[in-house]
Order: C-alpha cells, then sequence, then structure tokens
C-alpha cells in the first residue's frame, strides 16, 4: 500500500511522495476523516448519528461519541499520528492547537493508547492569553474548545487536528467560527424561505466561499537581514526599485522554477489534507502569486484557508522562503488581497446567484441578487468593518486596491435589467408582464458570456454566478466577513419576506408582490451601486455626496461595529451578543494599537541602529576624502570637492531629521501609553504615532540613495524582488 507523508517538521525537506502513476487525485483527502473514511470505519448507527449532526445540527450522545473517538484515533493512528488537538481560530486570527499523545500509561510498564468521546467532543482549554476583550477575568480562566462536526477532523503532521469552536466558560464567542456557524445557520433559514417562494422542494440553502489567496515569496537569506520584514511581515523603510511592476510583466508570466518547486509540493500538501488547490499564478507584483482553490462550503472553505496559510508558511521554510501574507509588505508595488468569493446554493443544487434560462428561475436570481445589493447598502460600514485591520490599512484606500468606501459593481447589462424593472409600472398588463419577462428577465442568460468588463476597482463586485468581496486582507481570516456577509444578507432576506407575505395577505398575486418589493429595493438600494473606477479621487467625492461612509483607518471603521443598528442587526439574528461585540471592538483596537507599537519600536531601532550609524561610516569616509583632496589642491580643494560637501551637509540633514521625528515619535508613544481607555489609545497611535512613519521613511530612503550600496546594510527592494 502506498504511504502518503504529510508534513512533519519545518525540517523536514523530503517532499510528498507521489503516486507513482502521476495522479494527483489519489492524494485527495487522503489525511481526512471525512464522510468516506468514517462511513468504512464505523458502525451504521455511528455514522448515521454522525451524518445527522453534520447535515442537521443535532447533538451527538456520548455513546456515538465514543465509537466515533474510537474510529477516529485508529484512522489517525494509521496515518502516523501520535497526538491530537482542538484546533481552533481565537480572535488572534490565526489558528491554535494543544497536542496531547495519544499514549496513556495504564500501570507502571504498560502503556494504551487512549483517546475516547470525551476528549474528541468538548475540552477544557486554559485560554487566559487569548485575547477575550474582558469577558473573562483572569481568575476565571477557563474557556471550551467544542467539536464542529461539520468541518472534518485531519491527520497534519503527526498530530490528528480536530476542528473546534472555542467559547468562554460563560458561554461567550472567543473565536472567528462560533458567530461564523450562526451566521451560516442564520441565512440558511431565512434563504430557504425564500427560495420556496420559487420552488417547495428548497429545505436547505448552504453558504459557499471561495478563497483566492495572494501572497509575497521572498529569499529566507535575504529576509532574514531585514528586521523590519522578519519582525512585521512589512518593510518599513526602503527606495523604490529602479522597476518594480510598470511593466506588467510579471502578471501571470513564468513561474521561475525555485517558485514552481515550491508550488509543486505545497500543493501536494493541500490536497492530502483534502485543500481543493486549482489554480495558481503570478500576480502583479513582482514575487507576488495567487491560489485559488475550488469553492466549498463556507464553514469548511474558512478553515481550510486558515490550515492553507499554516501549510503555505512551512513549506515556505522547506523552500528558503518566507512567505508574507502582509496586506502591504511593499511601498510602490501592489499589495495582497484575499477575494471571497460568495455564493448561495440549494439543496436542489441551485445556484441562487446564477442567471438561468427560465424566466421564474430568474425572478429567483433576481431576488437573492438584488436583496444581497439591498444589504450591502443597509450596513455597508459592517462590510468595511469586517475587513479593518492594522496590516490593511496599508492597502485599502491605497491607489492599487480597493478604496475604504464600499460600492458595487454588476456590470452593464445587469444594470439595464435593473433599471428597466426600476421604472416597470405596478400594475402590469398580462402583455407587459411577458414582455418585461422576456427582455428584463430573460436577457439574463447573456450574462455569462460577459465577463469581460469585470471591474477590477470594484470591492464588492457581481462576476457572473456569485460575488466577490475584494476587501478582504490576504492576512485576515475569512471567518470575520464572511458573518458578517452571510448575517446582512439573511437579515434582509428576512424583510423581503415580510414585505412579500404582506402584499400577499392584502392580496396581491406571488409574483406581483415580489416584483413590487425588488422594485423598491432597487430604488433603495441605488446610490450604493457604482460602474465606474473606484479608485478615483471623483469617486470618493461622489461617495460623500451619496452618504457611503469611507473609514480609512481601523480605529473609526471598528466605532461601526458597536452602532445601534450594528447591535440591532446581531443580537436580533442572535449571531453575536452586545457584550460579545463590544468585546471584540476592544480586542480589535487592542490589536491595532500592539500592531502599529511594533512598528513603530522597529521603525525607530532601524533608523538609529541600522541607517544612522551606515551614513555616518559613509559620510567620514567623505570627509576623508575632502580633507585629502584639500592636502592635493590646498586652497581651491572647495571647488573640487564641493560636491561632496555638499553630500556631507545632506547626509548631516537627513540624519537631523531622522533623530528629531524619531525622539518625537517616542514621546508620541509615552503620550499615547499613558491613555487609560482603549480607544483613546488606538485613536492615538493611528494620528499620533503613526503619521511619524512616512516621515522618517523618507529620509531614510533618501539616505539609501546617497549612501554607498556596499556599507548599506538592509537587503534593497531591488535585491528582494530579482534573485
Ligand atoms: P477570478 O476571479 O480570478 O477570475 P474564478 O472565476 O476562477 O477566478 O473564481 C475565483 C474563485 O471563485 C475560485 O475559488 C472559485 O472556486 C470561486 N467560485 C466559483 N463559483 C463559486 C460559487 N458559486 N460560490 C463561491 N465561490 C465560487
Ligand atoms: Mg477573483
Amino acid at each position: 500500500m502506498l504511504r502518503f507523508t504529510a508534513l512533519t517538521t519545518a525540517q523536514n525537506r523530503k517532499p510528498v511522495a507521489v503516486p507513482e502513476n502521476g495522479k494527483r487525485s489519489e492524494l485527495f483527502a487522503q489525511n481526512v476523516f471525512n464522510e468516506e473514511a468514517m462511513r468504512q470505519l464505523m458502525t451504521r448507527d455511528a455514522f448515521a448519528a454522525v451524518m445527522n449532526a453534520i447535515h442537521n445540527g443535532t447533538k451527538i450522545d456520548r455513546r456515538v461519541a465514543d465509537q466515533v473517538a474510537t474510529a477516529m484515533r485508529d484512522w489517525a493512528i494509521s496515518k502516523g499520528a501520535t497526538h491530537y488537538t482542538h484546533w481552533f481560530q481565537p480572535l488572534t486570527g490565526g489558528t491554535a492547537e494543544k497536542h496531547d499523545a495519544f499514549f496513556e500509561p495504564v500501570t507502571r510498564d504498560r502503556a494504551i493508547e487512549r483517546f475516547g468521546g470525551g476528549q474528541l467532543v468538548q475540552q477544557e482549554s486554559d485560554a487566559s492569553s487569548f485575547p477575550n476583550g474582558g469577558i473573562r477575568n483572569t481568575f476565571e480562566a477557563r474557556g471550551y474548545t467544542a467539536w464542529d462536526p461539520s468541518s472534518p477532523p485531519f491527520v497534519y503532521g503527526t498530530v490528528l487536528c480536530i476542528p473546534t469552536i472555542f467559547i468562554a466558560y460563560t458561554g461567550e464567542a472567543l473565536d472567528n467560527k462560533t458567530p461564523l456557524l450562526k451566521a451560516l445557520s442564520v441565512i440558511d433559514q431565512a434563504a430557504t424561505e425564500v427560495a420556496r417562494y420559487f420552488d417547495k422542494n428548497v429545505s436547505k440553502v448552504t453558504t459557499t466561499l471561495g478563497c483566492e489567496q495572494e501572497y509575497f515569496l521572498i529569499d529566507k537569506a535575504l529576509a532574514n537581514t531585514r528586521p523590519d520584514l522578519m519582525i512585521t511581515g512589512r518593510t518599513l523603510l526602503g527606495h523604490q526599485a529602479a522597476k518594480g511592476q510598470q511593466l506588467d510583466d510579471h502578471y501571470l508570466g513564468a513561474i521561475p522554477s525555485r517558485v514552481l518547486a515550491f508550488m509543486r509540493d505545497l500543493e501536494q500538501e493541500c490536497l492530502l489534507l483534502g485543500i481543493p488547490v486549482k489554480t495558481r499564478h503570478n500576480e502583479v507584483a513582482p514575487n507576488q502569486f495567487e491560489l485559488a482553490p475550488i469553492f466549498e462550503e463556507a464553514n469548511l472553505a474558512v478553515d481550510q484557508n486558515s490550515l492553507l496559510m499554516d501549510v503555505m508558511r512551512k513549506v515556505a521554510e522547506r523552500h528558503d522562503f518566507v512567505i508574507l501574507f502582509h496586506e502591504k509588505p511593499f511601498a510602490g508595488v501592489n499589495g495582497s488581497g484575499k477575494h471571497n468569493n460568495w455564493s448561495l446554493v440549494t439543496d436542489t443544487g441551485v445556484n441562487l446567484l446564477a442567471p438561468s434560462k427560465t424566466p421564474i428561475k430568474n425572478l429567483q436570481f433576481l431576488t437573492f441578487f438584488i436583496c444581497t445589493i439591498k444589504a450591502v447598502c443597509e450596513y455597508e460600514p459592517l462590510l468595511r468593518a469586517s475587513v479593518a485591520s492594522a496590516t490593511n490599512d496599508y492597502r485599502l484606500g491605497a491607489n492599487e486596491a480597493p478604496p475604504a468606501i464600499v460600492s458595487v459593481f454588476i456590470g452593464e447589462q445587469l444594470t439595464q435589467v435593473l433599471d428597466a424593472l426600476e421604472v416597470s409600472s405596478d400594475n402590469l398588463s398580462p402583455e407587459e408582464k411577458t414582455e418585461l419577462k422576456l427582455n428584463v428577465v430573460g436577457k439574463i442568460p447573456d450574462l455569462f458570456l460577459d465577463t469581460t468588463d469585470r471591474n477590477r476597482t470594484s470591492p464588492f463586485a457581481f462576476t457572473g454566478n456569485k460575488f466577490e468581496f475584494r476587501a478582504v486582507g490576504s492576512k485576515a481570516n475569512c471567518g470575520k466577513p464572511t458573518m458578517v456577509l452571510s448575517t446582512i444578507v439573511a437579515q434582509q432576506l428576512t424583510e423581503f419576506k415580510k414585505a412579500v407575505d404582506a402584499l400577499i395577505e392584502g392580496g396581491k398575486k406571488k409574483e406581483d408582490a415580489i416584483f413590487k418589493v425588488l422594485r423598491r429595493y432597487i430604488k433603495e438600494s441605488k446610490k450604493i451601486r457604482f460602474e465606474g473606477d473606484g479608485y478615483s479621487k471623483e469617486w470618493e467625492e461622489e461617495a460623500a455626496r451619496r452618504g457611503l461612509s469611507n473609514h480609512k483607518t481601523t480605529p473609526e471603521a471598528l466605532k461601526e461595529n458597536i452602532s445601534e443598528k450594528a447591535v440591532a442587526l446581531f443580537e436580533s439574528t442572535g449571531v453575536l451578543s452586545k457584550v460579545e461585540l463590544l468585546a471584540r471592538y476592544e480586542i480589535g483596537l487592542e490589536e491595532y494599537v500592539k500592531t502599529v507599537q511594533i512598528e513603530s519600536r522597529v521603525l525607530g531601532d532601524i533608523a538609529r541602529n541600522h541607517v544612522v550609524p551606515t551614513a555616518v561610516r559613509y559620510q567620514n569616509t567623505l570627509i576623508e576624502n575632502v580633507k585629502g583632496l584639500k592636502e592635493i589642491f590646498g586652497d581651491s580643494y572647495q571647488e573640487v570637492a564641493a560636491e561632496q560637501m555638499e553630500l556631507i551637509r545632506h547626509i548631516s540633514e537627513h540624519i537631523k531629521v531622522i533623530h528629531s521625528q524619531v525622539e518625537a515619535m517616542v514621546e508620541a508613544r509615552k503620550h499615547a501609553n499613558h491613555l487609560p481607555d482603549f480607544e483613546a489609545k488606538a485613536d492615538a497611535y493611528c494620528n499620533e504615532v503613526k503619521p511619524f512613519f512616512e516621515i522618517i521613511r523618507y529620509h531614510c530612503d533618501k539616505l539609501e540613495l546617497m549612501v554607498d550600496d556596499e556599507l548599506w546594510t538592509l537587503t534593497k527592494y531591488r535585491e528582494l524582488f530579482f534573485n
């Protein structure tokens, strides 16, 4: 039998075994305890109970849990696992795990491999060091992780990983998964009810998600010379390379062989873990790449994206690369995002955001399409907030990324459809109705062909059969934006259903009632639709006139999460309580402060310990040179040494500014640190500390241009990019 060895340690340089026949499909999900594995290894009763839990959310009793655990343990050990862990996603945005061995001594000289239902289903976790926003005081440091049967366990390296939710002793969610699962359930209910207007056979609607992941690869040895890259994940200074991305020669270019080796290795690891990676290509910026998996049920897609990032880090290490997930690692070249492709599918197999050939199905499409647009219009500040982070702030609103304004792009044809629908009369004659269906609704299938006018500058674009939320940061956990998007659309669908039902009760025919409400929604959500250049100054002005929010910084954006409207939305849908929202707000701001604080410290250190000493050394060489010239040329040296003396003066000027600005930045930090409440602190870091970054960087970068290349200690952009 062919044994597949998954990644064990970062030092393990052995690539994964490939099946002899070269078929990668045979690797797929080998290390996942999925339905197939369960069916084979569990009794029929236990299997049925787990399926019921997965599909209908029923509880698994202790006896069944024991059976599942035994099967899981034996399966995992056969895959080389020695340990197990509850794998969860705390609010740090990453993943967390604590390994426990299966091994357990039963007498002084005998041991067994133990793993029962108790260990599978729920674990107590000392989680006092995870962000909790004050929900738990440290003396009550208990948190629980609980098995999420809807995401399959997997063996990664030598560890069986069991996806879990993470909640406080008092019941509040401390992770991204818990509210996501709630939101997915809320939208399932709301969308199912609406879908049943069109097809009574629908009994479940699943949210689908495909996350395109962008990243940079940098040679490890070179990256190691840059404390800023290693500590903060981005370059805090560095003059732009003479050649960046201006020739557009990197996008979809030939993948360098060293990178290809990394990608191949990565893809094999992913396939073993059941991550259906499909597409790979060069991105716009030098050394920037993208990986896209095939979309999945949203909860699984979110888990797999988190896992993917972890695998990517490890495989990169094995290939002597450092992988950068930061949204803006380099000034002057594109940043990285994570496009979240989002849609809804029924258990009858219909993508609710795919236009179809029959008019009635198209009315269904229009319903979900328009309700999504309306939801985005109603709650755009929450979508913006869902992607806010200190690191994404460098990308959103910068001129090659989606702006901090959320708008919806739908393309020319659908705009025409909505425009026609909007002005159509309320009381249609039968002929008009037919015409409407034919001319408006019937036109939509052509859209499938219309992928040419995709607007890359839109943060929220309809792309044929799904919406693509492009403002998500490359480093982010997709759970947050997916949770928000699903919640707001669920809320909108619920309101839609109420409005339509009221009209039906008032005597309107179902179809007319639906049309009437949709027409109103089209009017009410017009301001969110924008087809032009989202990066332009004009749009910013226009958006302000339309009353759309434009929060450029995280502290500003996050405030929206605790607005009255937000609290009402999350509480009424049951996705997050007010306590949880407030805790998350605090955690978000705390994380913001820490990130800016670390950057500020690192920048100060580099400026003082690398840049200034190097500049002084070079200046001394110049001074020696001038002295020498004076010896040779006597009084006329001033003319001969004019350039050097000019340089000496410039260097001194830059050093002086760097010193004074670093000093002032440290003072600003001290002031911010002493502010008592976290909101004020975040504001101070944002508006009083961060502005120094640009100034200090400017002068450091000027020195980089002046100083002898041989002396410069930091690897330059051009060297980082082209190696
Ligand atoms: P691009 O946006 O780069 O042109 P694609 O059209 O291939 O790329 O799709 C990008 C991502 O969208 C992929 O991860 C794909 O699986 C995902 N996707 C496609 N259809 C759906 C859907 N119905 N729901 C969610 N994601 C989808
Ligand atoms: Mg895309």
